[in-house]
């Protein structure tokens, strides 16, 4: 296998004034991806802890939203009838409709609960199985409409951090003929690993990182969860999904282990201090080379004087630097899983 773990170990020499001027060495680690060969960086100091958030005004000054039960089914937008005759489908407290603001060719919004606002360790692993199996149900649908739309994600953007504007919790299901960026790299890197080496990219890693177990957190089902070794994401937990190429032919039991990866993950955030957090699972249909990947990271929590956690570096430079050790993570991670 060629599955490398390349790394540079960078220093910084100074006087610090928080030691009497003494010479202090400041260590930074560069990590490759061992797939993408993308960089990141692991810097060894972090910004204290905030302190909890009060969203006691937050929620009061932006309930009743069109999401809210009172709201949700009469004032969304509809399929078209000829995709969902229905209009709306729902599966449980989860509804599905098309998104009001679409980025692309189709853009579905599904609504995860009736409650307004939830804590990250309100969320369950019930409400993410009917929210996850509404998006696939719509991804099926749509594609019985249209084949070509091969590249899919089922993604949430959780808090003003995470880039939403609206407080109650909801996934995108964003799908398209062409793929993301990301998808694209991804895709390409798997591609060219499968024919230099006969085998599937994704299977080889999580066999290696479960025998080194320094970054693998675990299996839930088919689900294997882990640290990746280089992030592009704070607190970055990875989950990739064996067996298959698209969510499409995910079946009950593999819905419901990723559910509960999910909510495993939000719960160490909760009690890390954070709130905010996006996810993406990446879905490519009819692609021997890849299998779907769930990535999840934090975002900086919402506080009163937000602090952006994309610097020059992560906008300009495509660079993530991350304050925790993927290793240390890891371990911090894994009583939280099942
Ligand atoms: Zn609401």
């Amino acid at each position: 296998m060629e599955i490398k773990f390349e790394r540079f170990h960078l220093q910084a020499d100074l006087l610090s004034p928080l030691k009497e001027f003494e010479s202090v060495s400041v260590p930074t680690e560069v990590r490759i991806d061992p797939l993408t060969k993308r960089r990141s960086r692991i810097i060894t100091w972090g910004l204290p802890p905030t302190g909890k958030f009060d969203f006691s005004q937050l929620t009061a000054e932006s309930k009743e939203c069109f999401f809210c039960p009172e709201n949700v089914l009469s004032k969304t937008p509809q399929f078209p009838k000829e995709i969902i005759p229905e209009g709306r489908i729902s599966m449980g407290k989860a509804v599905g409709f098309p998104n009001l603001s679409p980025v692309g060719t189709y853009g579905s919004v599904v609504v995860l609960c009736r409650e307004h606002f939830l804590h990250l360790n309100q969320f369950t692993p019930e409400i993410y199985e009917e929210a996850l199996s509404l998006s696939i149900e719509i991804i099926r649908r749509i594609m019985a409409f249209d084949p070509d739309t091969r590249y899919w994600q089922i993604s949430q953007n959780f808090l003003l951090p995470g880039g939403s504007s609206i407080l109650h919790p909801h996934l995108q299901v964003i799908g398209d003929p062409i793929p993301t960026n990301e998808m694209e790299w991804l895709l390409d890197a798997s591609s060219s690993y499968y024919y230099r080496n006969k085998a599937l990219y994704w299977n080889d890693l999580v066999q290696i990182e479960q025998g080194l177990g320094k970054r693998f957190i675990a299996s839930t089902g088919k689900i294997h969860w882990f640290v990746p070794f280089a992030p592009i994401g704070f607190n970055e937990v990875c989950g990739s999904i064996e067996g298959h190429s698209s969510t499409t032919t995910l079946g009950s039991e593999e819905i419901n282990s990723l559910a509960k990866g999910i909510v495993s993950t939000l719960k160490y955030y909760e009690d890390k201090g954070l709130n905010s957090f996006n996810f993406s699972i990446y879905s490519i249909a009819s692609e021997f080379a890849f299998q779907p990947l769930i990535r999840i990271i934090s975002r900086t929590p919402i506080q009163s004087f937000y602090l952006n956690d994309w610097t020059s570096f992560e906008v300009l430079h495509s660079e993530l630097t991350s304050n925790i050790v993927p290793e240390e993570l890891c371990r911090e991670i894994q009583p939280y899983f099942p």
